[in-house]
This record gives C-alpha cells, structure tokens and sequence, in this order.
C-alpha cells in the first residue's frame, strides 16, 4: 500500500486524478463521486470495451458543466468510489479491477502516466509517518486528499523543524500535536484549496519568518496561537 491507499483508516487520496479541480464543496465531491461510481458500475461492462469510452464520454459531457479552476487541467471521471462502503476513492479502472494492466489507456492520461506517477509525498522517505498523521485527522477521502497532496505545507513544517534543528523523523514524532493542530488549520481551508499535487513550490523558506508568514497567508486566522507556539518551540540540543 502507499499513501493513495494507506493500510489503515477509511481513506485514500484522488487529487492527482483532478478532483479538486472542479469548483464544488465537500458535499458536491461526495455526490459527484457517488454519481459517477453508480454510473461507472451500470453501464461498464469490462468484457465490452467499448462500455469504457461510452462512459468516459458520457460523464465529461454531464461534468463539463461544472466550472473548473484551471481549463488545462483534466479532471478524470473514471476516479469513484472502490470499497463496498463508499469511503475510499480510487481508480475505477484500475488493473487490479479489470484484470486488464493497459486499462487506464481508456483514460486521458494513459496507463503509463497513472502507473507512473508519484506526488512528492508520495515519494517523499517519511512518508509512511505524514500519512500516520493524516488519516489521524482526515475524517473522509476528501479531507485525506487535501492532505496527502499538500506537498507545499509539508514542506514548510519540515523546513520549520531544520530551523528548530531537528531531523525530520524525531521532529515529526516530538511535535506532533502541533503538527496536528496545523493540518487541522488547514483542513478548516479546503474551500480556498484545489490542490492537485502538480503545484509548484516558488519559495524555498530560507529563513524561520518565512515559513510563519506562509503558513499565516495559508492557514488564516487561526494561526496566530500557533506562530507563537512554533516560535517559542525548543530547539534540538545536539
Ligand atoms: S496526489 Fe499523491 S497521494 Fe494522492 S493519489 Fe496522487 S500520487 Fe497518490
Ligand atoms: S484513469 Fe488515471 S487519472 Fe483516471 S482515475 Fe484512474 S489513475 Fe486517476
């Protein structure tokens, strides 16, 4: 398992598959996802394959509606529910589904990039410990996926941790209510995210007060207590 599928918790991510890039709320993510698994297992018969981009066709014309973030992103509507009880999120068309390992070529992408392809906290060492912490906090894949796809936040507290310095493994365990009390900021935010884990980190975080006034402009209000916490923070006697 990876941290699309974590081993524990109800939750998985779907982000990289452009989710978020349609403009709905947590509620309208649940109900598109929910429409297109009752769709997908309606009308796709894996023995047909022309069920596939009937389905695929039918589903860009019923979301096009949908206003999107960005035009040049593609949201894939083959992403839908993959466990009985309609909590994790997954590649419909996954191989592991159809018996089929070309069968995400009926997708835009094609089988090689969905296969292939690995967000930075995916592929990032710790992260078999971030993923700890987010299905800690996520209460749905919706939440799960704004988390696992934030590469730019993670980023941000790992730098913090180097300034305070701690290495990244013994920081994570020893601030981890913090840590904690940070996603749970940013979970507050999801309305002011559409994060697809394709965004590009501009900023490098050189110094300690640029990481505050990042996680200040992304995390809002509810920070203040935070930065003065993350501040005040011990330093790693070596
Ligand atoms: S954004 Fe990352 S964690 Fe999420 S599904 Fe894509 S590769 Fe997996
Ligand atoms: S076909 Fe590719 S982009 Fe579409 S849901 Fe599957 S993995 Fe995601």
């Amino acid at each position: 398992m990876s941290l699309c599928h974590p081993n524990k918790g109800n939750v998985s991510c779907g982000a990289c598959c452009g989710l978020f890039n349609l403009e709905l709320d947590t509620g309208g993510y649940k109900k598109l996802l929910q429409d297109r698994t009752e769709e997908f297992h309606s009308n796709v018969n894996f023995s047909i394959r022309h069920s596939f981009p009937a389905y695929r066709q039918s589903r860009e014309k019923l979301e096009n509606g949908i206003p999107k973030k960005d035009e040049m992103t593609y949201n894939c509507p083959f992403l839908g529910y993959v466990n009985r009880d309609g909590k994790k999120i997954g590649c419909m068309i996954h191989p592991i589904f159809t018996g089929d390992p070309k069968s995400q070529n009926f997708s835009f992408y094609g089988a090689s990039i969905c296969q292939a392809y690995d967000c930075k906290n995916k592929e990032h060492e710790l992260a078999l410990l971030w993923e700890d912490l987010f299905v800690k906090i996520a209460e749905d894949s919706v939440q799960f996926s704004h988390l696992a796809s934030d590469h730019i936040l993670i980023y941000a507290i790992e730098k913090w941790m180097g300034f305070k310095n701690w290495n990244m493994e013994e920081g994570i365990l020893r601030f981890q209510e913090l840590i904690l009390s940070l996603l749970h900021l940013r979970l507050k935010q999801i309305a002011n995210f559409n994060p697809t884990s394709f965004e590009v980190r501009y900023n490098s975080f050189s110094e300690e007060s640029s990481v505050y006034v990042f996680l200040r402009e992304s995390l809002g209000e509810g920070f203040c207590d935070l930065e003065e916490e993350m501040k005040k923070a011990p330093e790693r006697i070596a």
